[in-house]
Formats: C-alpha cells, structure tokens, sequence
C-alpha cells in the first residue's frame, strides 16, 4: 500500500497539468481499491463542485456535473470536512441525481475531502456496485491519498494554467496569484529567470529559444559526446566487469539510439523549448513508464534513464555559456534560493526574488531586505518548471506572485510601483535628519550587517553604527576556521568603517540553520542543539582566537561592543566572561594597548527572558535576538513555510515577553535594543518606542522607513498604541490595529504597495 501511494504521488507530482493529475488519480485508485468508480471533484470559485475526472462514470459528464454548494453527498463530504461512507448513496437524502453520470446503479459511495491550507478545495470519491459500506483500510487508504495529493492537485492546477492544458490559454486568471510568504517589502515588475542546481534534470526549467537549428546542433553534439564517452566506458572495463554487469553499457547506447528518446526531445526543441528542457521532459517522461511497471527489474531500468539524462545534461551545460544574458529587470526564482545564489546575481540587474522554500526569517530573505530587493518565499504552488522568461510581478508586501499578468494588474502595479519609486525618495531626503520623535525622543537607528552585502550602503545609510555584526559568514565562506589575524583584518575593516560610531561584533553562532562546510553538525534537531556559545564554549580555542582577534581590531579605536548570542542560562554567561577577561589580561600582558569593550547578551531564548535581570546586572547592555525569540517562544521554526503562518513577532506573548526584558534590565540601569527583524518592522516599531527601547538595528533598506516611522511619532502617542495592545489577546488583531495607526499618520505605504 504504501509503495503503490508513494509511486501514486510522485506521478501526480510529475503531470504537466490538472487534467493528466486528475487522470492518473482515477485510474490508479480506482485500481488499488478495486471498485466500479473512482472520481475527483473540485470546488470552483463559486463555491461549487464540478466533476473533474472520473474512472467509471460515462466521460461525457466531466465538466458538466455541477454540484451548487449544499447539494449532493459531495457538498455534505465538504461541508463537513470529514469522510462519509455509506452502504447505499441512493437511499441518502443528500443524494443527488445526474442521469448523464450513469450512477444509479452504484450503492456503495465513499467521499474524503481534499483539502489544502486548511480549505476544502475538493471531493475523492469511490463508488460501488454492491450495498455494503467499505472497510476500515479503504477509509483510511483514502484518506491519506487525498491529505498526500492536495498540494500536487493544487500545483498541477497553476502550471496546468501556466502551460495550457489544451490550447493556448496561458495566462493564470489574475484573481488567482500565487500566495507565498512576504519575504522583504517593496514591489517589482520583472522577468522570471529560474536558477537551478546544475546536477538535476528534474529541476531543469523550460526556456523559449528563438535559434531552433543552433539548440538542434547543441543536442547533437551532445548526444555525440556521451555516445564516445559510454564507448570509451564499455571498452575499458571489458574485462574487469562480468558480461552481464558490461551489457549495462550497450543498453545505454541503445537507449541513445532509441528513437523514442532522442526524436522525443528533437520535437521538444523544434516547438521551441531549449535543448535542456525538451531533455528533462522527454527523460523523466520514459523514467516515469520505467517506474510504473511491475517487474522490479525493469522498474529499476528508471534510473538508467535518469542517469543517461543528466550525462546529456551535463554536456549541454558544458556548451551553454553561464547564464550571463539578465534582462534589466530579472526576477529571480528557484526552488530554494541561497544567499551565495543570491550574492552570485549581477546586482544591478536583479529586480526581485521569488523562493518556493523558505520564510520571511531564513537568512536569504535577510539579504534580500539588506539588498532592497522585493522577495517572495514560501511560494509552495509556483510552477517553478515553466515560469523562465515570463513576465511575473512580485508583491513583497502581501507575499503575493503574478504570472503573466493581464494588462489590467500590470497596469495597477506599475502605478504603485511609480509610487513606491516617489516614496523611497521622499526617504532618502530623511538622511541627514535626525532620528527622533515628534517630542524630541531620541531613537538611535542601527543597522544588521556581516551578510556578503558590502559596507557602502550600510554607511550611506544614516545609520549611527553597527548594531549587529553577524561573524558567522567571514566563517562559512572559507575552507577552514580563520585564524586570528585574518579575523583581526575583517573586524577592523568593521570597526573603522565606522569609527567613531559604536559596532556591535556578535560571537560566532553557528548551528541551527547555519553550518560551516568544514565543521559538520548533525543533528536531529539542530535549532534545540549544539549551537551559538554552547559550541563556542566548548570549543574555548576557537572562542578566545576570535576574541583576541576582536580586541586587538579595536586598538586606537575604542568602538568595540562584543554580543553574546543564545545564552540560555546564567553560568554560561559566566564562563564566557571570564573566557573575555582571559584573553584581555593576555593582550594587556603581551603589551597590547586596548579599552575593555562593552560586552552584552542577545534575549533570544525564553529561559534568558526570565533571567534578564541576572544576566544584564553582569554586562553593559541586552539585545533582544526577535527572530530566534519569536521561534523558540512560540515553537515555530523561522525556515518552515509550512508554519509561516503561525510566525509573527508581534504575538502578544512576544511583546510580554520583551516588555518583561526591558523592565528586568531598568532595574539594574542597563540599556536594552533590537536586533532581530521586528526592529526593521514599521508596525512593531510603534510598539518597541513605546517599550522605551531606543536602539534599533535592522537592514539597511528598512532603516529609511523606520526613521519616517520614528519622526511622525510622540513618545505618548507610543505609550497609548502599545497599552492598547498589550489588551489584545491575538496577533492579528495586533497587526490590523497597528496598520490601521500607520494609515491614519499618512505611513501605510510602508507596509503594503503604494505610497
Ligand atoms: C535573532 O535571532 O533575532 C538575530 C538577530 O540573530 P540571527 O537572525 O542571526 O539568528
Ligand atoms: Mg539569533
């Protein structure tokens, strides 16, 4: 059972459209339940259930079976939300009658919703001849066929739009965007370029050619290069492989010379696809018959296929000069976008970023906000296969994709994007004014940096220093740990760039989601592991090399904050101290002239909350760490899209637990500010001035608004906003009032597209 679902649901994963979907479902259930019918239908968007796809109903009703909501054992399974098994459909009131169906004669009826994101978006039925209901095993067989296929339906569905399931229709209806996850604010207008790692056929996207004849000579000369290579293979290993094993080589190039594969892709081509796509859907095409059939020999023929793809592949890359041809405005999208991915683009032409995987806290879309780059993540429905060179808008406001829009949405988003233009330089004549509210309060701006984006925006910025240097990436980027005086030349080039304004060096945190390539983790559950200072302290040589290297960067420059991050526990924060003290008295006995610097501790885990005043009575100042606290505090993964919904910083008990931080720290007279990404949040930032917090580091982009935010603000107003909040008892309530503030003040265009 569990072999035939998961061959079920890689099928469906592979069908080009809604209708091949559909198809493969009927046919395959139909078969494993052995029963008279098996049907899918699909809700509408006037709520109504249309017969999509059958397998034992006459083929004539597909599409014309409509089912208005409230009607039929259909709608009831919907309404319900749960299975309904009945011995006898007919004798059911509910039951509803389509003489064109032909299904008077089946009693047995068995419907399961299909349900994605928590909607009905349809009905899987079986139905049979005999009056008897079915078994346990077939419910619960259904059942997870319909929880497992939902998403493939749903995507199916977009790229069947996408690709026209039968003709040209190729535009996605506009009321349908693709909703993701916003991933940095700002709106662009741009062309789909998809990025994909180079090893997978399966990942390779279709791309319109204009030049047939050159893609055609590309192909052949490939198929020619594998051809000698597979020769060369077969001859050296004649006599150490036993012959069997070495016909291996001969089905290879027999498959080459198949004309089913090759003149399949030759067709591909020829329609005006690359070489590359004509290939991946014409291999995955033969892989998939491979994979269907019985004998498990010829089942395993599937991966030869696949194999035999990506050596053509790999020529064909060979031929194709890396991808230099970006279109001004190129939206870039992959499956999973990566910060050296992204670091890889040519800035200047990169407009926005759409990621199928991935949320607003993954450390891309940090880049991406540090970069300006409107960003879209968690876009689970994108039809990443056939999007390459299509016109797509990216609303990083709403987390919302358009795909070849119509002229109408076009036509609204190039006005907010003309008005998005106006606003940010509005900002930009913010630069040189003060950040304060409206009373005089001073609320100091820093910024977030240490990601590849270079330290020139960071300080045209206005900003007043650095609040957060995450030094994890000077680690990942190398092939070993950097030794002392390569991390004093990086934290030097830091401090100075700034001096005399305060930089904040963060300690190595590596773990969780950030590995280094030559200091491998692995773990179960690595954001509940060895992680931050748990590693550093166990590991007190690379701790102090990277100590000793911070202070002797900031000799003669006296700017230096050290944070400490994932403290969870006061004698953590103790043996780190005195790891600082060590390293200090070392340099002052090596004869090294340097200041003590501030040293504080990131809040970012709920044990350091509860411990605030403890730990800020032993250091100079807290920083509250939003992005980890808001995981840990409300047990949702930051790179999880499928809980994204679930992740907000402006959850009551997030702002509780901050305001017990700030109060904790008053006691003992120690400053607190925000690092994480709240603090880059115009909402929120109401809400942590009216905390009295007044340091803020963020990403260079958001530091413009924050200052607009900051400058039409009083202190007072601040204070009502968040007792007002701290009585509301959920998030969405929280973020519907704190947007409706930021509209009333003339601020809304700084949390959705527009001005
Ligand atoms: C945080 O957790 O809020 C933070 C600023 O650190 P990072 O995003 O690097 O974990
Ligand atoms: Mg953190």
């Amino acid at each position: 059972m569990l072999e035939t679902l998961r061959r079920l649901v890689q099928e469906v994963n592979q069908a080009r459209n809604l209708e091949q979907a559909l198809s493969i479902i009927t046919h395959s259930v139909k078969a494993v339940m052995n029963v008279g019918v098996c049907s899918v239908y699909l809700r509408d968007s006037d709520g109504a259930f249309i017969l999509m796809a059958t397998d034992g109903l006459n083929e004539k009703a597909v599409g014309k079976v409509r089912l208005q909501e409230g009607e039929g054992l259909v709608s009831l399974v919907a309404a319900r939300a749960e299975p309904i098994n009945l011995r006898s459909a007919l004798a059911h009131p509910k039951y509803h009658y389509f003489p064109e169906t032909g299904e008077e004669s089946y009693h047995a009826f068995l419907g399961v919703p299909i349900i994605h994101h928590r909607k009905v978006v349809g009905v899987l039925v079986v139905q049979d001849h005999a009056a008897q209901s079915f078994n346990e095993e077939s419910e619960t067989f259904m059942i997870t066929v319909a929880a497992q296929l939902a998403g493939a339906i749903a995507h199916a569905e977009v790229s069947g739009d996408i690709v026209g399931s039968k003709g040209a229709k190729n535009v996605l209806p506009d009321s349908r965007p693709i909703v993701g996850l916003p991933g940095a604010s700002g709106v662009a207008i741009g062309t789909a370029r998809v990025v994909y790692p180079l090893a997978d056929i399966s990942a390779v996207p279709d791309r319109q050619i204009e030049d047939i004849s050159a893609e055609l000579d590309k192909f052949e000369k490939a198929l020619s290069a594998v051809r000698q290579e597979l020769r060369i293979m077969s001859q050296r290993l004649e006599d150490k492989l036993p012959s069997q094993e070495h016909a291996l080589f001969d089905a290879y190039i027999l498959m080459l010379e198949s004309d089913s594969i090759t003149d399949g892709i030759r067709t591909g081509i020829k329609k005006g696809n690359w070489a590359a796509g004509a290939l991946r859907e014409v291999i995955l095409e033969h892989e998939q018959v491979f994979r269907e059939m019985e004998d498990s020999y010829m089942r395993e023929r599937g991966d030869d296929v696949r194999d035999l793809g990506r050596r053509i592949l790999m020529h064909l890359q060979q031929d194709t000069p890396a991808d230099t041809d970006f279109s001004d405005n190129t939206i870039l999208v992959s499956e999973e976008v990566t910060p050296s991915m992204l670091a890889d683009m040519p800035m200047d032409r990169i407009a926005g970023v759409i990621s199928v995987r991935g949320s607003r806290t993954s450390h891309v879309a940090i880049l991406a906000r540090a970069l300006g780059l409107p960003t879209v993540m968690g876009a689970a429905d994108l039809p990443v296969r056939y999007i390459d060179s299509r016109e797509v808008i990216v609303d990083g406001y709403s987390g919302r994709v358009y795909i070849s829009p119509s002229e109408t949405v076009r036509r609204e988003y190039q006005g907010l994007l003309d008005q998005e233009q106006e606003l940010s330089e509005e900002l930009q004549s913010l630069k040189g004014l003060p950040s304060e509210t409206i009373d005089g309060e001073k609320i100091h701006l820093y910024v977030n940096t240490g990601l590849l984006a270079d330290m020139s925006p960071t300080q045209e910025s206005g900003a007043e220093g650095i609040g957060l240097y995450r030094t994890e990436f000077p680690f990942m980027i190398r092939q070993r740990f950097p030794g002392e005086e390569e991390q004093r030349i990086i934290y030097r080039q830091v401090l100075k760039s700034f001096a005399p304004d305060p930089v904040v060096l963060r300690t190595l945190d590596v773990g969780g989601d950030k590995a280094l390539p030559y200091f491998p983790i692995d773990e179960e559950n690595p954001f509940l592991g060895w992680r931050g200072i748990r590693i550093t302290l166990d590991h007190p040589e690379i701790f102090l090399v990277q100590i000793r290297a911070m202070l002797r960067a900031s000799i003669g420059l006296n700017n230096l904050n050290i944070l400490l991050p994932m403290i969870s526990d006061v004698s953590e924060l103790t043996d780190t101290l005195s790891l600082i003290h060590q390293a200090y008295g070392e340099l002052l006995e090596e004869g090294e002239d340097i200041e003590m610097p501030r040293v504080g501790v990131m809040i970012e885990v709920p044990s350091a909350v509860y411990q605030a005043g403890s730990l800020a009575r032993r250091v100079d100042y807290l920083s509250i760490g939003t992005n980890d606290l808001t995981q840990y505090l409300l047990a949702v993964d930051r790179n999880n899209a499928r809980v994204a919904e679930l992740y907000d910083s402006l959850h009551p008990a997030v702002i509780r637990a901050m305001m017990q931080v700030v109060e904790s720290a008053r006691v003992y007279g120690k400053p607190v500010s925000v690092c994480g990404e709240m603090a880059g949040d115009p909402a929120a930032a109401i809400l942590l001035v009216g905390m009295g917090i007044e340091s803020l580091s963020m990403s260079v982009a958001s530091l413009p608004r924050i200052k607009w935010v900051v400058r039409n603000l009083t202190r007072e107003r601040a204070n009502e906003i968040l007792s007002t909040v701290m009585v509301m008892e959920d998030v969405q309530s929280i973020r519907a009032y704190l947007y409706e503030q930021l509209e009333q003040a003339g601020l809304g265009g700084l949390v959705r597209a527009g001005k």
